[in-house]
Order: C-alpha cells, then sequence, then structure tokens
C-alpha cells in the first residue's frame, strides 16, 4: 500500500507534478495565430475587433475592448468610470490585488467589504455598510467562477449612484438567473462594465490580455482612448479649434492614457479560444462533480458551495479546513499535499495584508470572515485539460493526507 505520506519519505501520488490550473491549446489554436504571424498586421489589425465582436456576442453586451490584461482592463474600467484622488471604491479583499491596485492607480481609496461566508463573495450588506458620500463604484468579483450577488449589488449602486466594474476575471461563461432567466455573466445588466482577463490559467487565455465589456457608449469611447495613449484621431473629437479642418497626419492626445495594446496574434488565439469556452466550462463541471461525490465522505473539509442561481464558470475549486477536526495546521496540510505532487494553491491573501496596504494604513482584523477563510482555505488543481487519472490523482491525495492528520 502506499499509505505512507510523501512529506515523510513515502511515495507520492504522483511522480509527475500537477499544475493547479493550465491552458489547453489544440493544434487549431496555434495554426490562427501562426497565420497572423505570416500576415502584415501582428498588431492593430483586424483580428483584434474581430475578437471583441465575438466576446461582446458571447456575453450579449454592446461594445468590448480589448487590452494587454486583465489588469489593464481594471485600470482602463476605473479610467472610464472616473475614479479620482479622494474617491472610495468598494471590493472585496479575497481576490488578486489587481482587483484593488486599478482604484489605487487612479488616486482612489480601496474600501474592503466583507465577504459571505458560503460562496465566500463580497456581501452586499457589507458593501452597504462601508458607504459614504465619498463613495464613487464597486467592483465585485465573481470569485472562483461563481458570480457575486449582482442583482443586489446593482440596487445598492443605484440607490447610492455608484459605478459597478465587475471584475468577471474568473467567470467567463458563467450564469446566474434573475426571474428564472439565465443571464450570461458579462452582459452588464447589473453592472456598468465587466472585465475579463485572459491569463493562462483563467477560462480562456490569449497568453496575457484582458477585455473590457460595456453598453455604455461614453464608457466605450474613454477607454479605445485609454488604451492607445489618451490619443483620438476623430476629427470630430477634436477639441483644437484652429486645427477644425485638421491636416491628414494630425492626431489628439486628450488624456492621460497608456499603451495597452493586445497584438493581433494574440486575438487570433483568443477568438479559436472562445469557440472552445462551453466545452472547457463543461469539463470543469465535470471534475467539480467528481471532487463533490468523492468528497462527501471527507468530513474534515467543506466543499464549495454553487447557489442553485448561479452556474459558475469554476475557475477554481476551494477547499475549506475544518481545522478542530484535524491534527495538523493548514500549513502542514498544504505541504503535505504538494509533496504528493499535487499543486494546491491558495486564493488569497487578504489584499490589505499586504505589505504595501499595511504601509498606506490598512490593518488585520478589518474583514473577519474574510481573514478565517483565509486561514482555511486551499485551492485543488482543476483546468479542462486534467485527464481523468489527474483527477483521480487529487481525490486520491486529497483522501489520504486528510484521512493521516484526522483527529
Ligand atoms: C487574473 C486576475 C486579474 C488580473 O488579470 P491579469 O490578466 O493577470 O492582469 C484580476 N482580477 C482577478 C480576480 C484575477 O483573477
Amino acid at each position: 500500500m502506499n499509505n505512507k505520506l510523501a512529506i515523510f519519505g513515502g511515495r507520492p501520488i504522483r511522480d509527475k507534478y500537477l499544475p493547479y490550473g493550465h491552458q489547453w491549446l489544440d493544434e487549431d489554436d496555434i495554426e490562427a495565430v501562426v497565420q497572423v504571424l505570416r500576415s502584415d498586421w501582428i498588431t492593430q489589425g483586424s483580428k483584434i475587433k474581430e475578437f471583441e465582436k465575438a466576446v461582446a456576442e458571447y456575453v450579449g453586451a454592446k461594445y468590448a475592448v480589448a487590452v494587454s490584461s486583465g489588469t489593464a482592463a481594471l485600470h482602463a474600467a476605473c479610467f472610464a468610470a472616473g475614479i479620482s484622488k479622494g474617491d472610495e471604491v468598494i471590493t472585496t479583499p479575497i481576490t488578486f490585488v489587481a482587483s484593488s491596485n486599478c482604484i489605487l492607480y487612479m488616486g482612489g481609496k480601496p474600501v474592503f467589504a466583507d465577504i459571505k461566508e458560503d460562496t465566500y463573495n463580497i456581501d452586499p450588506e457589507e458593501i452597504e455598510k462601508k458607504i459614504t458620500n465619498k463613495t464613487k463604484a464597486i467592483i465585485p468579483v465573481d470569485f472562483a467562477g461563481q458570480t457575486a450577488n449582482l442583482n443586489e449589488i446593482h440596487k445598492i449602486a443605484q440607490k447610492h449612484n455608484l459605478t459597478v466594474i465587475e471584475d468577471a476575471s474568473h467567470a467567463l461563461g458563467a450564469h446566474y438567473k434573475i426571474n428564472n432567466k439565465w443571464i450570461k455573466i458579462g452582459s452588464c445588466l447589473h453592472s456598468d462594465m465587466a472585465i475579463f482577463s485572459f491569463h493562462p490559467v483563467k477560462p480562456i487565455t490569449t497568453g496575457e490580455g484582458g477585455m473590457v465589456v460595456t453598453n455604455n457608449t461614453e464608457y466605450y469611447e474613454k477607454l479605445l482612448m485609454f488604451r492607445a495613449h489618451g490619443i483620438t484621431k476623430d476629427p470630430d473629437k477634436f477639441t483644437n479649434e484652429k486645427i477644425r479642418n485638421a491636416p491628414p497626419w494630425y492626431y489628439e492626445m486628450q488624456e492621460l492614457g497608456y499603451n495597452y495594446r493586445i497584438t493581433d496574434f494574440q486575438c487570433a488565439l483568443g477568438i479559436s479560444q472562445l469557440r472552445k469556452l462551453d466545452g472547457f466550462i463543461k469539463r470543469r463541471r465535470e471534475i467539480v462533480k467528481k471532487y463533490n461525490e468523492s468528497f462527501k465522505s471527507v468530513e474534515e473539509i467543506i466543499t464549495p458551495y454553487e447557489k442553485p442561481d448561479v452556474k459558475s464558470a469554476w475557475h477554481i475549486y476551494v477547499i475549506r479546513l475544518k481545522l478542530d477536526k484535524l491534527r495538523a495546521t493548514r500549513k502542514e496540510i498544504f505541504e503535505a499535499l504538494r509533496a504528493e505532487n499535487i499543486s494546491v494553491q491558495v486564493h488569497y491573501i487578504p489584499v490589505y495584508y499586504h505589505p504595501y496596504y499595511q504601509k498606506l494604513g490598512y490593518k488585520k482584523g478589518l474583514c473577519p470572515k474574510a481573514e478565517k477563510y483565509y486561514e482555511e482555505s486551499i485551492t485543488l488543481p482543476i483546468f479542462p485539460a486534467m485527464k481523468d487519472q489527474d483527477v483521480n490523482d487529487v481525490i486520491q491525495t486529497v483522501h489520504k493526507v486528510l484521512y493521516y492528520y484526522r483527529r
């Protein structure tokens, strides 16, 4: 038998390390990229618009603006929303730092609202408590691919005249139900803008890449400018009176934008990947089903909760340890799982724990539920390219390690 934990010198469940997330690229994805590389336009060509159109159609939004990363998308969305010095923006501490850093980029102040205990998503009641006369926007994150309480957040935003920028980095392809109707994430029915990331562990990938979607024309135009240095080439938008009859070379830089452009070969990959998204999510759901069924018998963990009115994109699968039922710390269990060659992770360290935020004056104790969640959570591998054997290895490893440490 193979009972001795690898961390104590036993044989690991796997010989080869299993990552927690991984892209799935086929020959046709590669071919799509190569075709663009052989063409005249490897950037600023037609593939960018084509990808934007494909994503906008897929999610059911009017406009889409592709950028160089999810972080750039968040930055651009904060710019379009007009976040500026002194503005407060409410977000969750259980997210990647980019969801909050984008507020700082604009000179705004991130305000952290605690999470819900079942979904680990930002709690609308906690949002309400944090609203002041300086609050300008809310950035909910669809954690793990499960949509935040967008309907409730939307109502709060309307009541207080706030902009909602949805960080849907985990959730391309997810749905939520309102009045018995399934709504796709990114349709922006309950948010002003939604952003996606195309990093390799995300639902689809372009290497690095991101997108903002919106139904609002004004935001759309600002996003376009921000992506390209704040420059416009549209004569109708020129503000310099003397140049009303603009010469052909003329353009105006009107805002302090960035170069946040994405390349055409990345967008070609994105178009190709998007066609596979529904299949990817289907596979993720299969894996979740296997995990859930197998972990029913493991009393020392809490498996993730999917609300009945949500269809998660299952970007990550987070288990929570019942530490009072275990003879080990989260760190010991984490290391034991890794020693079996299963790459577990933790999503996330509360944003305000990071030294940069501590220096800004954020103190531990701010969001008790988020902090407790952080102490107890471990992310198991999940990605569509996982083989059944990989899934079984994860299951076996969890059983092996938790069996050993149970009280
Ligand atoms: C990945 C991620 C981002 C940042 O996306 P990049 O494309 O890596 O810049 C932002 N927010 C969340 C929640 C993410 O998971």
